[in-house]
């Protein structure tokens, strides 16, 4: 991380407790990112959509893409369960869902859906007060405000998305291990949540035009970090659609590079 210019600092035991005096005292040592930060994503998208519809862009929710006209190299129209829509550009954003959209377009992505749960809880007396990546674990603890929200497991079950109890009770159990302060009996649990995360087979998303349209850029395949990777994702295609220089090399991330 040091090498690419991301800040890290490694701690030793007693440097991660003062950080978090709740951390169990028999670790190695931790590793800090002091550049890294958090939000809550649902509050996040619900603000990016009233910035949007502030700026007159019309979001048409609960509206499902079942097909597409073309012409030649154009997709002209898209066809949904709420009308058909023509548009100059078409973004293909659907996450896991997206190789079932591209399919009637004749585009083969290779993403597989990979099951994530999180625990929200009201936050308890002893709550971390910075997000917490339980690395053997592979468990995220993240205070947000009022509440605290554990999240893990990469389950692949396709798009069943039924709630696996053990894989629930396995991530409570690596908050307690790591943090044995926090109260689990006594926690005052508000959602058990769980999403499908869009998954490629070599873990880089798929951002670019297609071969095949002038008109159609996939954005899509961003696995276990596309909160993060959110921002960054629509600069380059607006980029992209504005027939700009993208400002990173995007040739890693080839819709086609499996073909
Ligand atoms: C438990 C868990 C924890 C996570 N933690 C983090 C984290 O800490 N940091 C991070 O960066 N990322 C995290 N992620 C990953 C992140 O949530 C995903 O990478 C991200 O949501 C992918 O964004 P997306 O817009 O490509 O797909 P999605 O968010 O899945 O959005 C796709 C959208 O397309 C819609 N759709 C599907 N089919 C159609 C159709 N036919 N027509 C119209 N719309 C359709 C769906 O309803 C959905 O709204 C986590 C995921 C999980 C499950």
């Amino acid at each position: 991380m040091q090498s690419i210019g991301i800040e890290a600092e490694i701690l030793d035991v007693t440097e991660v407790q003062a950080l978090e005096p709740g951390v169990r005292a028999d670790i190695a040592g931790g590793v800090l990112y002091p550049q890294d930060a958090h939000l809550d994503p649902a509050r996040f998208v619900r603000g990016l959509a009233q910035q949007l519809e502030r700026k007159d862009v019309e979001i048409r929710t609960s509206t499902e893409v079942i097909g597409f006209e073309t012409s030649g190299r154009r997709v002209t129209v898209v066809e949904t369960t709420r009308g058909d829509f023509s548009a100059e550009e078409i973004v293909l954003a659907g996450g896991a869902w997206s190789p079932g959209i591209a399919e009637d377009l004749q585009i083969d992505l290779p993403i597989q859906p990979a099951k994530g749960y999180s625990i929200t809880v009201k936050s308890p007396e002893r709550s971390p007060a910075i997000p917490i990546m339980l690395a053997e674990a592979k468990v995220a603890v993240t205070p947000m405000g009022e509440i605290l929200r554990f999240a893990g497991t990469l389950e692949m079950a396709g798009f069943d998305l039924s709630i696996n109890r053990r894989r629930v009770d396995a991530i409570l159990r690596a908050v307690s291990d790591y943090l044995p302060e926090i109260d689990l009996e006594n926690l005052e649990r508000i959602e058990i949540w769980r999403g499908l995360r869009p998954c490629t087979p070599d873990g880089l998303p798929f951002l670019g035009r297609s071969r095949m349209y002038d008109n159609l850029t996939i954005a899509a395949g961003h696995a276990t970090i596309g909160l993060s990777l959110g921002p960054i994702t629509g600069k380059l295609v607006s980029q992209l659609i504005m027939d700009e220089e993208p400002s990173i090399d995007l040739t890693l991330c080839n819709v086609e590079r499996f073909h």
